[in-house]
Parts: structure tokens; C-alpha cells; sequence
């Protein structure tokens, strides 16, 4: 089951959501050849916007690795401006989604790819392309699969409302996946993972990122049936997301908002577990509640892009298994 150290080029799988997906998926991509890494990418979040096919996620492991996203945010395009959205304020209709003016010009191509009979896998081989990327961006899904929150505040949001609209502030109480038992993983993500020798799951919040991944038709049988490892990077630090509702989400949920409830939402999925050298209290007891689990102790927080090459070449360099 372990890769081997010796294997130094492996072919690479990663499911990512958006920011913090995207970083570890850029540490990797920089330093595997060109070819080796697929990216598997929520497509959860996506929706429809004043006529506009929005995949927020997907733009996001894009920009990130096409290096030209926002660096303060992490998501949008670097030095991007929002003229059009200040002539929509201007005609008293601004929309609480803001877009930058290029930012438009990849929903204008999404949308005109989609509406001439594109698959969205086809359409963001052709951004990709365009962008210059080297790696494969994948969506997880061609067809439609939509995150819903019930909030305790609200009733049931959809997820860019509850996540921009209301900033993630309302308590929730359930969440459901529109589309789920008929929104089925693309082929050529299948057969990523069928040719991977190394599955990662990026620090994406797992109940928002990478849930609507595992659950489209046909992909935790996939994972399950590898014959690679699989390994998840811990999003939280010290029980703490390092942005965005992760924690928050899973104490409402009733999961421990730790390594520990990580290590236990991927239990079945994952042979091992990076964590935040901060959690390293929480070995002895990730010991016990997941014998089989392989453990990794580093600085997980990637702040710079050496933080995100050093952490992507531990994980490969990792003899899983072997601890
Ligand atoms: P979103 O869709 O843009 O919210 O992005 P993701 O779901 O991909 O990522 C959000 C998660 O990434 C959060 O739960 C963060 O805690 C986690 N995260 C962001 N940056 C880092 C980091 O540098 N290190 C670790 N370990 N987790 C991170």
C-alpha cells in the first residue's frame, strides 16, 4: 500500500475545493513534472448568476495554479477591477456576488462553452489551456449537484447565500446536496484516480469542499477500490479553521472540531493523516480511536509558496505505511 520513496514522480489525485484546496494543489503542481497531477474540484458551490454559470472553486484551483489569482484573498485574479460591478451600483442593482471585469470574461466563455453543448470538463480543459496550466483541472461532475444549508436562522440557503450573503454567520442545522444519487463523477476523473499512485485530500473544509465530491455517483467506490494510498492534509489547526466555517460548521454538526473528528469523517477513506504540529498532543489519542491511520506531524500552515512546495514534498516523499 505504501508509495514508495523511491517512486519520485508519481502521478498524483487531488480533491480540492477552493482556497485552501488550491494551495496545496499549487505546492504540488510545482513540483511534480508536467503531466503528473490531476486536480478533482468541488463543483458544490457552482451556480447560476445573472445569467452566468459561476464555478467558484474550480476558478479558483485554476487562477492559483495558472499564478495568477489574487494573493490577499486567494480567490479572483490578481489586480482584477470591478467597473462593471460599480455601474451595476451605479443602476441601483448591485449584487451582493461581486465580479471582477476579467473574472467576467471566464463566466462569459463558461457559459457560451455550456450553452453550444460543452461539458464543463471540456470547457475548463479549454480555460486551462488558454491559461497556460500544465496540470489537468477536472470538475467531479458534469452534471448538476448543488450544496444546500438549513439554518436555524434562515431556513434552507442556497450555498452562495450562506456563504457570501450571510458570511457564513448562520447556525446550521443539516446540509444537503441537490442532485445527489443522480449527479454521477466524470470518466476522466475515474480514470485519474484509476491510474493515481497517490490520492490526496487537500485541506478543504470536508463537509462544504470535499463531501460533494464523495458523494457523486461512483467516486468513494472509486477511492475505496485503489490500490494507492490515500492521504488527507488536516484543515484544521489546534481546532481552529484557518479560514472559513470548518470548525464552526462541524461543532454544529455534533463532529469534534479537531484532528480527531477529521480523522474520523475520512475513517474508511484515508490510510493516512497530515497534521499541524500544534495537534501533535493529539497523537496518542488519534492512535487509539484510528490504529490503522498513518500520522505525519509538520507546520501545515502554507503562507508562502515555499510553505506549499516544502508541505507538497513531504507528502510525496512520506513512506506511508511505514510509521
Ligand atoms: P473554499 O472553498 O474557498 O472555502 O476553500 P477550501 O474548502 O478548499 O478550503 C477551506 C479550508 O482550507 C478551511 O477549512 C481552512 O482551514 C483550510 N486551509 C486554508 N489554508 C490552509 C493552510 O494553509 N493550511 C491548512 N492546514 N489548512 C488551510
Amino acid at each position: 500500500m505504501a508509495l514508495k520513496s523511491t517512486d519520485l514522480n508519481p502521478h498524483v489525485v487531488a480533491l480540492a475545493g477552493g482556497v485552501g484546496g488550491a494551495k496545496l494543489a499549487h505546492g504540488l503542481a510545482r513540483i511534480l513534472p508536467s503531466g503528473h497531477l490531476t486536480v478533482i474540484v468541488n463543483t458544490g458551490d457552482d451556480f447560476a448568476h445573472r445569467g452566468l454559470h459561476i464555478s467558484p472553486d474550480l476558478d479558483t484551483v485554476m487562477y492559483t495554479l495558472g499564478e495568477i489569482a489574487n494573493p490577499k484573498t486567494g480567490w479572483g485574479l490578481d489586480g482584477d477591477t470591478f467597473q462593471n460591478f460599480e455601474m451595476m451600483e451605479h443602476y441601483g442593482v448591485a449584487p451582493w456576488f461581486r465580479l471582477g471585469d476579467r473574472d467576467l470574461a471566464t463566466h462569459f466563455v463558461r457559459t457560451e462553452g455550456l450553452k453550444n453543448g460543452q461539458t464543463l470538463t471540456q470547457v475548463t480543459q479549454q480555460l486551462s489551456k488558454a491559461l497556460g496550466i500544465q496540470q489537468s483541472i477536472l470538475p467531479a461532475t458534469d452534471d448538476s449537484c448543488a450544496t444546500v444549508l438549513d439554518t436555524q436562522e434562515y431556513g434552507r440557503l442556497e450555498f452562495q447565500e450562506y456563504f457570501v450573503k450571510f458570511r457564513w454567520q448562520p447556525t446550521v442545522v443539516g446540509i444537503s446536496y441537490k442532485g445527489e444519487g443522480e449527479a454521477r463523477v466524470t470518466d476522466a476523473a475515474l480514470e485519474s484516480i484509476a491510474h493515481a499512485d497517490l490520492v490526496v485530500i487537500c485541506p478543504s473544509n470536508p463537509l462544504l469542499s470535499v463531501e460533494p465530491i464523495l458523494r457523486l455517483r461512483g467516486m468513494r467506490e472509486a477511492i475505496q477500490a485503489r490500490r494507492v494510498p490515500c492521504v488527507a492534509l488536516s484543515p484544521l489547526i489546534d481546532g481552529k479553521a484557518v479560514k472559513g466555517p470548518a470548525a464552526k460548521l462541524m461543532g454544529e454538526l455534533n463532529l469534534d472540531a479537531s484532528v480527531i473528528g477529521i480523522a474520523t469523517y475520512y475513517a474508511g477513506l484515508i490510510d493516512g493523516l497530515v497534521i499541524d504540529t500544534a495537534d501533535g498532543d493529539a497523537v496518542a489519542e488519534l492512535r487509539k480511536v484510528a490504529p490503522a491511520l498513518s500520522l505525519y506531524v509538520t507546520q501545515t500552515l502554507m503562507e508562502t509558496i515555499e510553505d506549499r512546495e516544502r508541505l507538497a514534498g513531504e507528502i510525496l516523499k512520506w513512506d506511508i505505511g511505514g510509521d
